[in-house]
């Protein structure tokens, strides 16, 4: 029995979430801090989350690191270092079996920057907001996969010498392009969207959920706790991802046909 429902809601809407996942040809799913969460990992992002009593909106800026780009990579190395010490949890490696139940039609769309799906065997992985194991040059096309090594102070461009930075996108930048566009493709063509672990109510999941809505896609939505998206959704599973994935997926594979 789940903690936050009664048995009966619990299980007629896992049974109604593996249902619809069942009868999509294609399925997107989003995902926020909360999975990785999961695993241990400290979440900072769109969370009014301090680090050493700032505000991580005031770290993770191009004007921070225009003015103190030392300070910000204190920032980053730790991070990096803190994901040295976790692995991808159940949920995550729920997310791998649903992937190769669907194949190419399948989209995981993550605002996470941690590495974690694919380190868990995700392969379609959209990084909507980069990924801390990849640095990039400020000045030239250099782009580097590094991940959770410890980097220099102040890394610098193994072409141009110019500093490097995280492939992130920080507060006040713009989401990559390409992958954003992806994203939203692949929202418009699913049949459901799976929503795990994130508040959903800002930018730029809210604009995805709302983008299935206009499309008639389904959409589930798993989290720890209802959020201002549950009333909008067509089943929500309130409860740990690490638990919650797992069943649903091991339904999907066995529910009967539609
Ligand atoms: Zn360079």
């Amino acid at each position: 029995m789940h903690p936050h429902v009664g048995e009966s809601d619990w299980e007629e809407g896992l049974e109604q979430a593996a249902s619809f996942l069942k009868a999509a040809s294609r399925v997107a799913v989003l995902t926020g801090a909360g999975i990785s969460a999961e695993s241990g990992l400290a979440t900072f992002r769109g969370q009014g989350g301090l680090w050493e009593g700032q505000r991580v909106e005031d770290v993770a800026t191009p004007r921070a690191f225009a003015r103190d780009p030392r300070q910000v990579w204190r920032f980053y190395n730790l991070r990096r270092a803190n994901l040295a010490e976790v692995q991808p949890n159940a949920g995550h490696r729920a997310l791998v079996d649903l992937e190769q139940r669907f194949g190419d039609d399948f989209a995981l769309i993550t605002q996470n920057v941690d590495g974690l799906h694919q380190a868990a065997g995700s392969v379609n992985v959209l990084e909507i907001h980069g990924s801390i194991r990849r640095v990039r040059c400020t000045e030239c096309p250099y782009i580097v996969e590094r991940g959770v090594e410890a980097l220099p102070d102040l890394p610098h461009c193994e072409k141009c010498n110019s500093l490097l930075r995280p492939d992130v996108v920080w507060f006040e930048e713009m989401l990559p392009a390409t992958i954003w566009s992806r994203a939203e493709l692949a929202v418009v063509r699913c049949q459901c969207l799976l929503v795990v672990g994130t508040s959903a109510m800002v930018y730029p999941a809210a604009g995805l959920i709302a983008t299935a809505h206009e499309h008639k896609a389904r959409v589930i939505e798993v989290n720890l706790q209802a959020t201002p998206a549950t009333q909008g959704v067509d089943v929500s599973l309130l409860g740990p991802s690490g638990t919650v994935l797992p069943e649903l997926v091991r339904r999907v594979a066995t529910a009967p046909p539609l």
